[in-house]
């Protein structure tokens, strides 16, 4: 028991924060950190940013907060517009939330409404991956597939359909062609069992973020989901909460893969950790069906609040000025051969893969076999204390709901400079090798 009234997770007590700049952190012992994951791949930009807190301050002076129901907002305008450019007019409509889990929570019910407002009531139903992660509040947990998170609240929650996506570390057959083919087959058959005419929509990241270690889905895969959803009439939530705003090397992440999805969800980098500011994009035909039905019924209170938007808006101006998306393909290619030199040294890193400056590694017991370790071991829980050790934060998360090992992600700010990402990669590399003595 500690005197904090503070309580989040189980776990050993924290060192505080003293102040950060850059992609660097340091705590009240004077401890350095090297931000490794971008806080919860949220700090895209790397800290103490002197542009943005002066968008803030400039918007602080003026107005802070207004309601949106009272008023139309510059920032809030200029955002929106600002998002929709970013999806080259793909999606035409926004809607402003502050979280990921709200944005998420905001697609469900706005797809809903769609189906209400066109007469398809019996459209009740979501399908999504396991594993996947999609946010906390009940909606967001009902599309969600990993069980510890689940289990407690299975009664409460309203689950989707969960399918499998493709596992190109794990499938037998080596032809990554085929096992797609395979698991869009199973995907179908699942759906065709439930009733085609029963689903909302399909809801998935389109590069997998903390729950699958980046799992990247690939292109046949998102292609085939996406003639899914147009053959058996229901919409394709795409959740870029973590991928959305350039960590893939690209605005949004679904922009490599050339799918077009009808509603969007994004948050963590956006805000790039000032502010909470997150957003749903929409088809503007799914958004006007909905709002002469009435409009939609739903809304938070700060959403879309001047300060937040100004801050938006600075991130978006921030990415575009220092060209941090070509720092994000560059620096992740680096990031990535880093990443495989150390794993070569290794035999329990079962896998490395990523896009971008999004990165996860996978952890086994076994290569042969592909097997994960024990999940009572908290292999991850133990690799990373020994990078915060050595001076680096990287985001842990445990076995996938058994289904593939623990991993690692490890996601720095977009600008990450060439000798930071050497500096991390050492860090690593020394926590690596006490890791792999320890197991020893
Ligand atoms: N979706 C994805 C893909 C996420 O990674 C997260 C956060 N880890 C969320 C939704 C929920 O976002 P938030 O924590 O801001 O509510």
């Amino acid at each position: 028991m500690t005197d904090s009234p503070l309580f989040y997770q189980a776990g050993p007590a924290l060192p505080e924060v003293s102040h950060a700049d850059g992609v660097t952190l340091w705590d009240t012992a004077g401890k350095a950190y090297l931000d490794g994951c971008s806080g919860a791949i949220a700090c895209n930009l790397g800290h103490g940013r002197l542009d943005i807190r002066s968008a803030m301050l400039d918007q602080l002076d003026r107005v802070a907060f207004t309601y949106r129901t009272q008023f139309e907002s510059a920032p809030a305008l200029a955002l929106g517009r600002a998002l929709v450019a970013l999806t080259d007019r793909a999606l035409q409509k926004v809607f402003f939330v502050s979280s990921g889990s709200e944005a998420v929570e905001s697609a469900l019910k706005l797809a809903r409404q769609y189906f209400v407002a066109t007469g398809e009531t019996q459209r009740q139903r979501f399908v999504s991956l396991r594993p996947s992660y999609h946010g906390s509040t009940l909606g967001a947990l009902g599309v969600t597939g990993y069980r510890p998170l689940e289990a407690p609240f299975a009664e409460l929650t309203r689950a989707s359909l969960k399918v499998p996506g493709p596992d190109f570390y794990r499938h037998a057959d080596r032809d990554d062609g085929a096992h797609v083919d395979r698991v869009l087959a199973e995907t179908r058959a699942a759906i065709e069992a439930a009733g085609p005419e029963s689903i909302i929509a399909f809801v998935l990241e389109p590069v997998g973020g903390a729950s699958t270690g980046a799992r990247l889905l690939g292109e046949r895969y998102l292609k085939g989901i996406r003639a899914l959803c147009d053959e058996f009439g229901c919409l394709l939530i795409l959740d870029e909460v973590l991928t959305g705003v350039g960590r893939t090397g690209a605005w949004f992440a679904y922009q490599h893969y050339g799918v077009t999805p009808d509603l969007l969800a994004t948050a963590k980098g956006l805000g790039a950790g000032y502010y909470p500011v997150g957003a749903l994009l929409a088809r503007d035909d799914i958004v006007d069906e909905v709002m002469a039905s009435g409009g939609f019924q739903h809304g938070h209170t700060y959403a879309g609040n001047p300060l937040a938007c100004a801050t938006g808006l600075a991130v978006i101006e921030a990415i575009r000025r220092e060209r941090l998306l070509e720092n994000t393909r560059a620096r992740g290619e680096q990031l990535g051969a880093g990443l495989r030199a150390l794993a070569e040294r290794y035999a329990w890193v079962g896998q490395v893969r990523g896009l971008g400056l999004l990165w996860g590694v996978e952890l086994v017991a076994d290569p042969a076999t592909r097997e994960a370790f024990p999940a009572e071991q908290n292999r991850f829980a133990q690799l990373t204390a020994l990078a915060r050790e050595e001076g680096l934060l990287i985001y842990p998360r445990r076995t996938l709901d058994g289904v593939a090992g623990d991993h690692v992600l490890v996601t720095p700010p977009l600008t990450i400079r060439t000798d930071e990402v050497e500096t991390l990669l050492e860090r690593l590399g020394r926590a690596m090798a006490r890791f792999d003595r320890a197991l020893a």
